[in-house]
């Protein structure tokens, strides 16, 4: 009769499976978004994620409040606040979309938990991928751990299913079929919630989302050509907007086939970056271990760098100080903008791991607190996969070498230069490696290791591995 739709990692009112699902099955929906005080507490003062989200659940407030409802805004513990919602409106029923993160399933699992307990129920529902849990699996009826079946299973999943798969989750309100928010439930502003103004690092909301996917569309058939080069505006920048769904993804996927199916090599690829993300949440769903450990248990019996000199060393690694200026640059991308261009993900994942012999929980933590875009599930993929101690991660003994990563993908330095303008009078080829050309340049550090030292150190670090296999 009534329900409540609780809007979290979906921040759109369109496509949107559990809102779609209440309004067939309830004459009353009222909507409701939490400001977690679980994950707030923990985060500073001043984070542009929290401005994003800020700025997303106000559009989505006021595009519900234009179909005739409107947003019920909490700040609060999430687990307790849902269950005494749902009571104080009198609903029968709480319905949500999936979420695959182990701290987030067991907030759910309490909180149907605490609704059951007062005869009401929790439905939840398949919304941000496009393949979840168990629908793909291999011909022996086994979740995938390697990328390449698991896509191609995927593909052959979606043409079989395209018109289930990839239809959208109409979202049409009869006339007042959504609720008015009780007055007391307004959207508290940014400081109410403890929080300081920060410009959100890319346009927010549906619009937002909206806006950033148009201005890719032309450029997607060529992405496979571009999106390697951090220089150039090759990628879609549209991960943040995926995290908290203000983009449908079937839309996105419906996009891309078309992509495809007019032969634009770029879609197919683009299409291809969409289906690690699943693969990603499938991992997560099936290992929550890798939350704490490598996907493969031999790889926690490596013994990382400790101690001050590792602190140091992780320190300026952290602060774009280790003298390898595409490794520089990218950690000043990441710290000033809260992006990072998915190469130099990479490659500074890989020079943590594998130059500085750090342990890679402590990269993936410190990108955790940095993106924008952060999600468990692909940013302990992307970490374990640089680390090698993933899934289908890149073997050990593949080191890179944050030279010629430079001198391939930004040849001539404009990335490096954008955010280290010490470097700005080198030439190309100087750039990459000032110290090769016996150049001393003011304001910027020589290299805090000799990468060809620290590569036999990772491969005698890794042989544990070798010997325990
Ligand atoms: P595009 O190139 O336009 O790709 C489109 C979308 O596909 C992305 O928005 C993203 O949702 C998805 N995608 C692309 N690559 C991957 C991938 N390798 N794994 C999973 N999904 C992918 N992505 C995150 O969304 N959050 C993270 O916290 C995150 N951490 C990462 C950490 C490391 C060490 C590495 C190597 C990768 C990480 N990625 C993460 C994946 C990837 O780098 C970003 O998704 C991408 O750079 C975002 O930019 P974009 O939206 O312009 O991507």
């Amino acid at each position: 009769d009534k329900s409540l739709v609780w809007f979290r990692r979906d921040l759109r009112n369109f496509d949107h499976a559990a809102l779609h699902q209440a309004l067939a099955q309830s004459r009353a929906v009222y909507c409701a978004f939490v400001f977690d005080k679980e994950i707030l507490d923990s985060l500073p003062r001043q984070d542009r994620r929290v401005s994003f989200i800020h700025a997303c659940v106000a559009e989505l407030d006021a595009a519900l409040r234009a179909a005739g409802g409107g947003l019920i805004v909490l700040h609060a513990h999430a687990a307790e606040a849902i269950p005494r919602l749902a009571a104080e409106l009198g609903v029968d029923a709480v319905f949500a979309n999936h979420d695959y993160e182990p701290a987030a399933a067991s907030r759910d699992a309490e909180v149907a938990t605490r609704l059951l307990a007062e005869n009401r129920e929790w439905l939840s529902f398949k919304d941000q991928v496009i393949f979840e849990r168990d629908e793909v699996l291999s011909l022996s009826g086994k979740p995938f751990s390697v990328f390449t079946p698991y896509k191609n299973a995927w593909l052959k999943m979606l043409h079989a299913t395209e018109s289930v798969s990839l239809a959208p989750h109409s979202v049409e309100p009869a006339p007042e079929q959504l609720a008015v928010p009780p007055q007391c439930h307004a959207l508290p502003s940014l400081a109410d919630l403890g929080f300081e103004e920060t410009p959100p690092p890319v346009p927010a909301g549906m619009s937002g989302g909206q806006a950033l996917f148009d201005d890719f569309m032309p450029r997607m058939a060529s992405y496979d050509r571009t999106r390697d080069f951090p220089a150039i505006k090759g990628p879609s920048y549209l991960s943040v907007h995926l995290r908290f769904g203000t983009v449908s993804i079937r839309g996105l996927v419906r996009q891309a086939l078309a992509g495809v199916r007019m032969s634009a090599s770029g879609a197919a690829t683009w299409l291809s970056e969409l289906v690690w993300r699943d693969f990603y949440f499938m991992i997560l769903h099936h290992h929550p271990r890798v939350v704490e450990r490598a996907f493969r248990p031999e790889y926690d019996a490596i013994e990382w760098e400790s101690g001050p000199h590792a602190d140091e060393m992780f320190q300026a690694w952290c602060e774009g100080r280790t003298g390898y200026p595409l490794v520089d640059a990218a950690m000043l991308q990441l710290n000033q903008t809260g992006y990072m261009h998915n190469r130099l993900r990479m490659v500074t994942a890989s020079f943590l791991v594998k130059d500085l012999g750090i342990d890679w929980r402590r990269g993936e933590r410190y990108f955790a607190q940095q993106l924008n875009d952060y999600d468990l599930a692909a940013n302990n993929g992307g970490w374990q996969w640089a680390a090698s101690t993933g899934c289908d991660a890149q073997p050990y003994f593949r080191i890179f070498n944050p030279v010629t990563q430079s001198e391939k993908f930004d040849p001539e330095g404009k990335f490096i230069k954008r955010y280290l303008p010490a470097l700005a009078p080198l030439s190309a080829k100087a750039v990459h490696a000032p110290w090769l050309s016996g150049m001393q340049v003011k304001d910027y550090p020589p290299p805090i290791v000799q990468h060809d030292v620290a590569r036999k150190r990772t491969l005698e670090r890794f042989a544990v591995v070798k010997k325990s296999s």
